[in-house]
């Protein structure tokens, strides 16, 4: 995030925490943009999935029960029927908001990422365990709790880890957020004891690959962000003041009629008026786990995650 065209927002004091964990992807959602990182991890509004999101988890699916199949087995036709076994399923559970034309735009971009992935690895011939496939991943760094679920980890001579991207592959600038996150997961693996020598970023679409070893500095650096982003989270939260990042992100953010940084007159975050707003815009919020030290009955975050 560039300081300069920061807002600081003013929050209602709601009584909520942060979540007791934090995962790679919530640590770029907060470098983002800090106050939609509230509206949806502190304040919990949900946010509704768009299409790329869609797309890409449909793809992640498709890849995971893929290669859980015997490595001999593991057709182009096998992911075909796959592909399209699990994508009717997503339009149906979608078909309430997705167009004519959205079902289209599915239907090319996970079938091209499919074809990207067939052309840049055999999969039968990876070797691969099925507790590696979407593997999660606990550490706790300077008494912050990483936890976050790992695309794949293959261990055929190397130990490497590899995420999955159903975009084009970015300039080198922009590919930092998502190499940090993988050395993360790398990090938090050798805090467990297990060695991991190299990350990897597949860009299916465009058929590109990025590979790192997962050197000391690399990791250190990893570690260094998730501890002081989340001393960053604690100290919003104190201070009941989020940064707003206004930006290309506003564009499908789903809070921007609740944001104050870009909508005049938007009531403070967290105040009556601004959750009745996000109801009436039809967001729903988390349901949230009961800690046995509240009060019965009353909905504390952090929100629970399986396997936590
Ligand atoms: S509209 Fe923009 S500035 Fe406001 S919360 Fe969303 S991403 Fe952040």
């Amino acid at each position: 995030m560039s300081d300069d065209k920061l807002v600081a927002v003013k929050v209602t004091d709601i009584g909520n925490q942060l979540p007791n964990h934090v995962s790679p992807s919530q640590l770029s959602s907060f470098d983002r943009c800090s106050l939609a990182y509230w509206f949806s991890s502190v304040a919990g509004w949900r946010e509704p999935a768009g299409l790329p999101q869609i797309i890409g988890t449909l793809v992640h699916d498709v890849l995971e029960n893929f290669l859980k199949i015997k490595a001999e087995n593991r057709t182009k036709e096998l992911a075909w029927n796959l592909l399209r076994d699990t994508g009717e399923t997503v339009i149906n559970n979608n078909k309430s908001w997705l167009k004519e034309e959205d079902v289209v735009t599915l239907k090319d971009k996970s079938a091209e990422s499919m074809k990207g992935y067939f052309d840049l690895e055999d999969p039968a011939t990876l070797q691969i365990d099925i507790e590696d496939l979407e593997r999660p991943v606990t550490a706790i760094f300077e008494s912050v709790k990483l936890y976050g679920r790992l695309d794949r980890m293959t261990r055929d001579g190397i130990v490497r880890i590899t995420d999955y991207k159903t975009s084009k592959r970015p300039a080198p600038q922009y590919l930092t957020d998502s190499l940090r996150q993988v050395m993360l997961y790398a990090a938090g693996l050798k805090a467990n004891g297990l060695d991991v020598d190299e990350v990897e970023l597949i860009y299916l679409p465009g058929r590109a690959r990025v590979r790192r070893p997962t050197y000391k500095s690399a990791l250190d650096r990893a570690i260094q962000h998730l501890v002081t982003t989340r001393r960053k989270m604690d100290s919003s939260l104190e201070k009941l003041t989020w940064m707003a990042n206004p930006g290309n992100a506003c564009k499908s953010c789903a809070f921007i009629k609740a944001c104050p940084a870009k909508t005049a007159k938007a009531p403070t975050p967290g105040s009556k008026e601004s959750e009745d707003l996000l109801q009436a815009l039809n967001l729903e919020k988390r349901i949230r786990s009961k800690s046995s030290s509240e009060t019965a009955g009353m909905e504390m975050l952090p929100f629970v995650e399986e396997g936590l």
